[in-house]
């Protein structure tokens, strides 16, 4: 067990990640008070009932009053709103943070709506799953797994003490820290990540145009790979929006480059060129054999049994 790193935490946004964030501090004992803002009903109504805070409500500027450790975990294109709603309580010093899955635009958001007297450190946990809502957070999420901040250009020592915090902070929780450049991390999310989560949706939506008597086929013989992708494709829709507009140039950029590599592989298709393949498929296993020696193999750490969330814990309107 730690020792407590931030008196108050404030969470706006306890969702999936927000509630991960708060298990994981209570069991780490990285925080003493907890207080959660969340604009959903139903999201304020089950954090109740799972005792996750020691407050709940729907205003951010009530959640955040002395907090000295603010994390927003809303999705994306929300961030900037909240940060405005919170903006007048925060308390002088505090560190604001956030776990959104794209870095510029946020940056841009959360240091536009805050005064300069708190330390804007934005931040991004690698670790997630297809659910939604409070109830399918568990501590160990972070385990194990990258969080990534992207601290502004500051030399000034109180900054840099703020940002070891909060690496104090996401350590407690049993994640490794790495600090890049915004626009940096962008660019590397949107290879490992976003571009990944779009072909899913592509490949799940075009099965599912197919005519009715494919598609049973499809889910019958969904082992075959494609269960891999629906699983993905389950990830929730307002993430995702957010995600491909808030990073719009860095996707398209590599999405270029994947199309151009699939047309290539399409002709070595079509003219029997089968050392091509059989090379590019040899270079790929190699890199899912060293994802599995880095241990970051599952993006569900500990996922089994014990922490799936119900099959109704999904507090998301579709
Ligand atoms: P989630 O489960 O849908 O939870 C988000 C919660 O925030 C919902 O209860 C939502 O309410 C609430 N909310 C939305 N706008 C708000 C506002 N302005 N003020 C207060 N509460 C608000 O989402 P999540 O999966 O935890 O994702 C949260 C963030 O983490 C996103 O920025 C995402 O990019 C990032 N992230 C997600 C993953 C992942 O695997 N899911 C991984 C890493 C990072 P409503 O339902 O009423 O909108």
């Amino acid at each position: 067990m730690s020792g407590v790193v931030y008196p108050k935490l404030a969470v706006i946004g306890c969702g999936l990640i927000g509630s991960s964030v708060i298990r994981g501090a209570r069991a780490s004992g990285a925080v003493g008070e907890i207080a959660v803002a969340d604009a959903s009903p139903r999201a304020r109504e089950r954090i109740v009932a799972l005792g996750l805070a020691d407050s709940v409500t729907d205003d951010p500027a009530q959640a955040v009053r002395d907090a000295d450790l603010v994390i927003f975990a809303v999705p994306v294109m929300a961030m900037g709103e909240a940060a405005k709603a919170a903006a007048p309580a925060l308390k002088a010093g505090a560190t604001i943070s956030d776990v959104g899955s794209v870095k510029a635009a946020v940056a841009d958001a959360l240091a536009g709506a805050v005064s300069d007297d708190c330390f804007v450190i934005p931040g991004h946990p690698i670790a997630g799953t297809e659910q939604s809502g409070p109830d399918a957070g568990f501590a160990e999420l972070f385990h194990n797994r990258w969080v990534i901040l992207t601290p502004q250009v500051r030399t000034d020592a109180p900054y840099g003490e703020a940002v070891a915090r909060l690496t104090a902070f996401w350590t407690a929780l049993g994640s490794n820290v790495e600090t890049m450049d915004a626009s940096h991390h962008d660019l590397v999310l949107a290879v490992t990540s976003h571009l990944p989560h779009l072909i899913a949706y592509n490949i799940v939506g075009t099965a599912a145009d197919l005519e009715e008597v494919t598609q049973a086929e499809v889910m019958k013989y969904s082992a075959g790979g494609f269960r891999d992708f629906t699983r993905i494709a389950a990830s929730d829709p307002t993430m995702w929006r957010d995600v491909f507009l808030t990073n719009k140039d860095a996707v398209l950029d590599v999405l270029g480059r994947f199309t151009e590599d699939l047309q290539a592989l399409s002709r070595a298709i079509r003219w029997g060129e089968g050392d091509k393949l059989f090379d590019l498929f040899s270079r790929t296993r190699a890199i899912r054999r060293g994802i599995i020696a880095a241990g970051q193999e599952s993006a569900e750490p500990n996922f089994g049994r014990d922490h799936r969330p119900p099959e109704d814990a999904d507090t998301k309107p579709q």
